[in-house]
């Protein structure tokens, strides 16, 4: 048994076994038909839960089906070389996820039986304690709770809790033994799902769908129209960043760059470039803006402009190896940022 380290005694629900019937028979009945639920595998599970931080499920489909078709076990995945994973993974973003992935895969091939605990899960790589007591809960059926976005807003509804909380890590954090104190112990796999599933589909952030819950009863911010009113959690202010970028064309290839000794988590994925070669020559008559992109990426509000440089001095066409001239075959060989690979197919119609 786990020991509740809050000092203050975890709110209760005074029909626990009742909450946990109803949540169940929903999910018997309601429960979205995905693919990592039809034959369920502890590989299925891994990649799904991989896919599926900061992902939608919509996002993560198509994804999930391909991959599983290239490489349908931990050994297929683990000798794949590095280019040939992170390719597949091009459009998910977070490309450390499919660094860890393939990380794990190269170690869960040698198993004789996988680990059984979260403790064992969290030393795996791209392993934190949501993925861990997801797999051991969902393959394993170890009754460890989950606590991620869906379930601090589910918890904090059903509870009406008050506490504001300084953002999202800490209110999972906080709310993870109170989430583990209402975990069905037969069926903690289903259990965590349906939390999941009901924050997904009922109690959804705006407009939830408490005339419909199946938990409506045992909800105390629900059953009196306050549900919006949680979570309490402090909003932060996104910092904003502008960043210039390069659209240079050369008849047929663009070029495209990538940091290839970088240890960050875009090594090896190719962008439009923010920098240009100093041996790069080109006059200020030359250059044109094509529109800014907007994007964001963790709580970083991105600006970047594409700037055209229509023309450039033939001896600037030499290049270190960290920049690439990609005509459309090589741009599809190649695995490229996924608002980048947008923008290009976009502006493409317009100079290549
Ligand atoms: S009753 Fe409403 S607020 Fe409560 S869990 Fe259901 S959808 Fe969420």
């Amino acid at each position: 048994m786990k020991k509740n380290k809050t000092k203050h005694p975890l709110p209760r629900l005074e029909d626990s076994s009742g909450f946990r019937s109803s949540l169940l028979a929903w999910y018997d009945e309601y429960k979205r038909d995905l693919p990592w639920r039809a034959k369920p595998s502890l590989y299925k599970t891994v990649i799904s839960e991989f896919m599926l931080q900061q992902t939608r499920v919509s996002t993560v489909l198509p994804y999930f089906d391909r991959w599983v078709n290239k490489f349908p076990d931990f050994q297929t995945l683990a000798v794949a070389s590095e280019e040939k994973v992170v390719k597949a993974w091009e459009g998910l973003g977070y490309y450390s996820r499919a660094r860890n992935l393939h990380k794990l895969a190269k170690i869960a091939s040698i198993w004789k039986t996988p680990p059984e605990t979260v403790k064992e899960w969290k030393k795996l790589p791209g392993v934190g304690p949501y993925i861990a007591a997801a797999v051991t809960s969902i393959a394993l059926e170890k009754p460890e709770a989950v606590c991620d976005g869906n379930l601090v807003r589910v918890l904090t509804r059903i509870f009406a809790i008050k506490e504001e909380y300084k953002d999202g890590a800490t209110a999972q954090k906080k709310l993870h033994p109170l989430a583990q104190s209402l975990i069905d112990h037969h069926r903690s796999g289903d259990y965590n799902q349906a939390m999941m599933e009901l924050g997904a589909t009922v109690c959804h952030r705006q407009s939830p769908l408490c005339l419909t819950c199946p938990v409506v009863n045992f909800c105390e911010s629900g059953r009196v129209g306050h549900a919006e009113n949680f979570p309490k959690i402090q909003k932060k202010k996104n910092r904003k960043k502008s960043i210039q970028r390069y659209w240079v064309e050369n008849e047929d290839f663009l070029l495209l760059y990538s940091d290839l000794n970088s240890k960050n988590k875009l090594k090896g994925i190719y962008e439009l470039p923010h920098q240009l070669p100093e041996s790069f020559q080109y006059s200020s008559g030359n250059i044109e803006s094509l529109g800014i992109r907007k994007r964001t990426i963790g709580n970083v509000d991105y600006e970047e402009e594409i700037i055209r440089i229509s023309a450039f001095t033939k001896e600037s066409s030499q290049l270190d190896s960290d920049y690439l001239w990609a005509d459309s075959e090589k741009r599809k060989e190649i695995s490229l940022s996924g608002p980048h690979r947008k923008w290009i197919e976009e502006i493409s119609l317009r100079f290549l």
